[in-house]
């Protein structure tokens, strides 16, 4: 196994058995240096990066690549910048949310907001590059998007929308939960429109990328600039749109811009994790607007469809596992398809590294730990232990009434953590607290921006959500 497909398989555990967030922030950029006499170097692209590695997640490093079969006990990062590899092949990922590949280059990490802006125009903001870039993944094809019945309004009205430009659904809302193929769609609608005409403006971007492009551009007195850019494109493909909520000034040029290309029967898709309603603080004109176009979601894949994807991924890989195998990947990663192909991709490369054919036994043994730490389903005990334990604060403290700031910090936290992590709903939570369901809300808003603002805040709550993963 060469440095790049051994860390390529390290990652693939670790996108397993961290929070997603937390994986991007610390793995994006990484790649493996060297690896001689047990001893293993990282390249990280900054001081930050280096110290969480070796302090924090070294053991799990070692531990995923014991597992791998390498012996090594030994960990060491050295800092050489954000794009540590010149290879070919790193080219390709100026593509936005590149999938999991055998083929892709090393980070199978996705670029999101994180992305650089294409190479002709280095850290600029598009509207400030001379040639346009869609910023689109040539990967995402409606021809390898397998359709059933979870996505095929989704997937029909992606397509009707790339066949009648502007006219037909506009704006088209997608919405659904993490992995389940939202990018995939969106992008495929760009991908297929630039088949036949090429000299259409289409603009992919995440509404995360869009807000801190805003933000610049307001500081940089380049709003200007930043409007007529937008207000020029034939399909604006706005991504996650839910990381919008709660912040005024970007939803309020957003309109603006939203509104002038809908004028001009320009089309505008849009993704979410949930409904247009279930975004809360969303300004209510840009929801109704939302709600004035198409919406369709895409729900979990049934064990045929995920089936289906198997098979349709080994193909892509040339890789072959047998029956019994698909079936038992199938039956035990249900959740979302990127982890699907997370589980295959981790199969292929074990058996590549121990020069083994695929069979039932090594894909169960390749599983048991990912299908383990699915298991474990985390609980309103477990955050109220980790809650007491990190801020030192006892259970019914957090209960009272008091304000003090030592108690009623930790208290927002525990609420935020119990709607970010469980889902609960407001009103449940405030039943524990003995709270109104407006006071976690306001609890929640305020952790949420707060984690936006405040790097410390945002270091204390990763502190907190690895314990609770790893914990457990
Ligand atoms: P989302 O944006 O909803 O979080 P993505 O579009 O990023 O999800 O999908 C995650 C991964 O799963 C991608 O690699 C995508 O290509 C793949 N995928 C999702 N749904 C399908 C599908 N129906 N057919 C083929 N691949 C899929
Ligand atoms: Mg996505």
């Amino acid at each position: 196994m060469t440095n790049e497909e051994l860390w390529r398989a390290v990652l693939g555990q670790m996108e397993l058995s961290i929070s997603r967030a937390n994986f991007i922030t610390w793995f994006r950029h990484t790649t493996i240096l060297s690896r001689e006499n047990g001893a293993i170097t990282i390249g990280v692209p900054n001081g930050y990066t280096k110290e969480w590695l070796e302090n924090k997640y070294n053991h799990y490093i070692l531990k995923a690549l014991r597992e791998l079969g390498e012996n090594i006990q030994e960990l060491r990062c050295v800092i050489i910048g954000d794009t540590p590899l010149a290879s070919p092949e790193r080219k390709s990922m100026d593509a936005v949310q590149a999938p999991i590949s055998k083929q892709d280059s090393l980070p199978h990490i996705e670029q999101t907001t994180f992305q650089k802006p294409a190479l002709s125009g280095p850290s600029l903001a598009p509207y400030q590059q001379k040639s346009f870039h869609s910023n689109l993944n040539s990967r995402y094809e409606f021809d390898n998007f397998v359709v059933a019945e979870n996505n095929e309004l989704a997937k029909a009205a992606c397509f009707s929308v790339s066949q009648n430009l502007g006219v037909l659904y506009n704006p088209l809302f997608i919405y659904g939960g993490v992995g389940l193929g939202k990018t995939h769609l969106l992008q495929s609608i760009g991908n297929e429109i630039l088949k036949n005409s090429p000299e259409k403006r289409i603009k992919y971007i995440t509404s995360e990328r869009f807000t801190t492009e805003l933000v610049d551009s307001l500081k940089n007195h380049h709003i200007d600039e930043f409007k007529s850019f937008y207000e020029q494109i034939d399909l604006l493909i706005i991504d996650d749109i839910q990381f919008l909520s709660g912040r005024e000034k970007t939803q309020n040029e957003f309109f603006h811009i939203f509104n002038a290309l809908y004028q001009l029967n320009k089309q505008i898709v849009i993704s979410s994790d949930r409904p247009p309603q279930a975004i809360a603080t969303l300004e209510d004109r840009l929801r109704s607007r939302f709600e004035g176009g198409m919406i369709t979601d895409i729900s979990r894949p049934t064990l045929e469809t995920r089936i289906a994807i198997l098979e349709r991924k080994m193909n892509e890989k040339n890789f072959s596992l047998d029956p019994a195998s698909v079936r038992f990947v199938a039956e035990n990663v249900t959740q979302n398809v990127r982890e699907l192909e997370g589980a295959l991709n981790r199969i292929i490369a074990f058996c590549e590294f121990h020069k083994i054919e695929p069979s039932l036994d090594a894909t169960e043994k390749i599983l048991s730990t990912i299908i383990a730490a699915k298991k474990q389903v985390l609980t309103l005990d477990d955050i109220l232990a980790i809650i007491t334990d990190f801020y030192a604060v006892t259970a019914e403290d957090l209960k009272k009434k008091g304000r003090k700031k030592e108690i009623s910090h930790p208290r927002q936290v525990m609420m935020y953590l119990l709607r970010d992590e469980l889902t609960l709903p407001f009103s449940t939570i405030g039943a524990y607290f003995h709270r109104d369901h407006t006071t976690i809300l306001h609890a929640f808003e305020k952790i949420k921006t707060g984690k936006q603002k405040n790097p410390r805040l945002k270091e204390e709550l990763s502190t907190i959500t690895e314990r609770l993963h790893y914990s457990t």
